[in-house]
């Protein structure tokens, strides 16, 4: 019999339920072709969209949906114009992110040597590298409710050591398993300041506390600034990279330049009991209704779930389905002939989504 897998579904706003549509195609292909799983979907609305027509953003009911569910896929959400009364924008992505507890944005980096990529990558080189940047606190801790008067501004970094064990533990263990599956060499470098900032030190300090549970890893430090740089000039050499929140954030941007832009940049925020998937890009409404919107990095998200209900669930079907995904979204923009605008071709969504599906039939 199949072992069942319930997924939550919100299609979001803009192009969200565009790049939703062919990915829910490519999923469901998957899971009929499968002897060992089934995938079942459960929409969950949420969004401007549903605000807009419900004056609800994101109701109890979806939110319920999400928490039951064996992983939740999340399209791109929110959208400039519609707002709460207070002027902040509708992002119900951050409230599960704060509800389910998901400490871990998990934000691969991955460039073959036949894929485009603004480098000029080394002969024999290849990019492929996972920033993980915690999701809770850090320089985010206060968002929305920082001091201003007329004379200053004051905004509040918090590191805990709670969730900074946590985010040590899952960086640690990401590496392991990209080691025992080739993926990576087994190197976990947390990214901070603490050359500048106490706080930094203290994070450093957690760091080196889980390292020492990990003696077949190897453990290493770099300043934010610097790594900046390196993940220009050199970002072959990375496997694991840990890092606060602000500095993820902006790192993570720098990543998905590397793969030529957000289009391609997939990623999950991920807890001890819960996973959203969802493309790093916003719900472009520029583009919104024409059917150009590029699908890979949604459905690059899709594979990083299937990957991870494989590992939690011990079921290795799953998670090579989900490196089959990955590898068939790669063979797609490596042939070139059905990108997007955004990746320099001329191909609308489905066409870009209807070559991952001939790459994965091959
Ligand atoms: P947010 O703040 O919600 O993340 P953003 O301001 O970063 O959003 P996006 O919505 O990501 O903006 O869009 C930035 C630009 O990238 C826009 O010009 C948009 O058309 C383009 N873009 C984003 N995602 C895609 C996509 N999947 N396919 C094609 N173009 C995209």
């Amino acid at each position: 019999m199949k072992k069942s897998y319930d997924v939550a579904v919100f299609h979001g706003d803009g192009i969200g339920p565009e790049i939703m549509a062919p990915t829910l195609e490519i999923l469901r292909q998957l899971s009929r072709g499968s002897p060992s799983y089934e995938l079942v979907f459960t929409d969950a609305p949420a969004g401007a969209g549903h605000y807009v027509k419900t004056g609800d953003s994101f109701p109890a009911g979806s939110l319920e949906t999400a928490r039951n569910a064996d992983a939740i896929l999340l399209s791109a959400m929110g959208l400039p114009d519609v707002r709460y009364p207070d002027g902040t924008e509708i992002s119900p992505q951050i409230d599960l992110r704060k509800q389910l507890g998901l400490f871990a944005g998990v934000r691969p980096v991955k460039v073959s040597s036949r894929q485009m990529t603004p480098l000029a990558l080394p002969p024999g080189k290849e990019i492929d590298f996972v920033l993980i940047r915690e999701s809770t606190e850090g320089l985010f801790f206060t968002q929305g409710a920082g001091e201003v008067t007329e004379h200053e501004a004051r905004e509040t970094l918090l590191i805990t050591r709670e969730v900074s064990e946590k985010l040590f533990r899952f960086a640690f263990e990401l590496a392991q398993n990209r080691k025992r599956t080739g993926r990576g060499r087994g190197r976990v470098t947390c990214v901070d300041k603490a050359n500048v900032f106490r706080a930094f030190a203290f994070f450093r300090s957690i760091f080196d506390a889980e390292a020492a549970n990990h003696p077949d890893l190897q453990a290493d430090h770099a300043y934010v600034d610097a790594t900046a740089l390196w993940m220009v000039q050199k970002p072959w050499e990375f496997d694991v990279l840990v890092t606060e929140n602000m500095f993820g954030d902006i790192l993570s941007d720098l990543g998905a330049g590397l793969m030529g832009g957000l289009g391609l940049a997939p990623s999950a925020d991920i807890g001890l009991d819960h996973a959203v998937f969802q493309p790093c890009h916003g719900s472009a409404p520029d583009i919104a209704g024409q059917g150009i919107a590029n699908p890979f990095a949604m459905i690059l998200s899709a594979a990083m779930m299937l990957e991870w209900l494989g590992l939690t669930h011990d079921h290795p079907e799953l998670s090579s389905d989900g490196a089959r995904l990955r590898e068939a979204v790669e063979k797609a923009t490596e042939n070139g002939q059905n990108l997007t605008r955004d990746l320099g071709g001329t191909a609308g969504t489905r066409d870009a989504a209807s070559s991952v599906l001939e790459a994965l039939r091959v």
